[in-house]
């Protein structure tokens, strides 16, 4: 059975669809086969992925809507090394269609039940809002990577994205939790990284991953060559961060395999504070 992880936080230019492209193009050299599910109208995650969004025959957009089965619109081989099931700004139209039709929260997880036998890891790159599509990728999801900046307002909000994911554990999905914070965009010669990033550890824990993933221009200038920083230069800080990042994640999600209960492994991580105290 694949295992689904949604890349999530509500507010944009956080560095989601980096760390989903980067994730699943060092999961795909670690042997694992992937789908990347690009959950935002945006499109971002497509372009990086080497993937013309405007010209698509299907997308998951019509996949939602049940127009089209995943199988169809997945792109199976790009040239960064995992599958695809693209999106293009049609899929900004999703919300409001989906108002319409029964079982709206949990069509992204009944469509990739086709193809759960494909893959070992989904990874799925959430839009910027709390919206009806982000509540897909929540059902579709067993747990949710959020990804931080290190920066004064880091926390803010972080409370109605963990809250986000306790209703949807409660209401649609038992087996959702935060599997963890990842610090992006880190600069360590700026002391307010540190002290966030000491805050984030107080707060959450384990909850934190060790990996800490730099700021690093090759990282942002890859999407331009439509490919993951990991395939641009896979020398770089930034791929390497990635890598590890990788790494350092199939040993969470196997520990946590071999951890029972299941549901309590996974559970929604603790109260949140609203900002940091300093
Ligand atoms: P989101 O998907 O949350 O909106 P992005 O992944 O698109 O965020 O990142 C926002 C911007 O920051 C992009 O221009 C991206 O290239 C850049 N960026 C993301 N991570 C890094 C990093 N580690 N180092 C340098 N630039 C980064
Ligand atoms: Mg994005």
């Amino acid at each position: 059975m694949a295992q689904v992880l949604a890349i999530a936080n509500q507010k944009g230019g956080v560095g989601k669809t980096t760390t989903s492209v980067n994730l699943a193009c060092a999961l795909a050299r670690l042997d694992q086969r992937v789908l990347l599910v690009d959950l935002d109208p945006q499109g971002n995650a497509t372009m990086g992925s080497g993937v013309d969004k405007r010209t698509l025959a299907a997308t998951v957009y019509q996949v939602l809507i049940g127009e089209v089965p995943a199988r169809e619109a997945i792109v199976s081989q790009t040239a960064a090394g995992y599958a695809l099931l693209p999106a293009n700004r049609e899929l900004a139209g999703a919300e409001l269609d989906l108002v319409e039709l029964d079982s709206r929260e949990t069509r992204l997880r009944d469509a990739l039940a086709e193809v759960d036998t494909d893959f070992d890891l989904v990874i799925i790159d959430c839009p910027p809002s709390l919206s009806l599509l982000t509540l897909n990728g929540f059902c579709a999801a067993s747990g949710v990577i959020i990804p931080m900046q290190c920066e004064y307002y880091a926390l803010e909000g972080l409370s109605d994205l963990v809250n986000t994911v306790r209703k949807v554990h409660a209401n649609f999905n038992r087996q959702l939790g935060v599997l963890g914070l990842l610090r992006v965009m880190f600069d360590p010669r700026v002391a307010l990284s540190q002290q966030v990033s000491r805050q984030l550890e107080a707060h959450f824990g384990d909850k934190v991953f060790k990996t800490l993933v730099p700021r690093n221009v090759r990282l942002a200038e890859a999407p331009s060559h439509g490919l993951p920083g990991v395939l641009y230069d896979p020398q770089s800080k930034g791929a390497q961060a990635y890598l590890e990042f990788a790494r350092e994640l199939l040993a969470r999600l196997a520990s946590q395999s071999s951890a029972k209960p299941r549901a309590s492994a996974a559970a929604p991580a603790a109260a949140v504070p609203d900002t940091p105290e300093h």
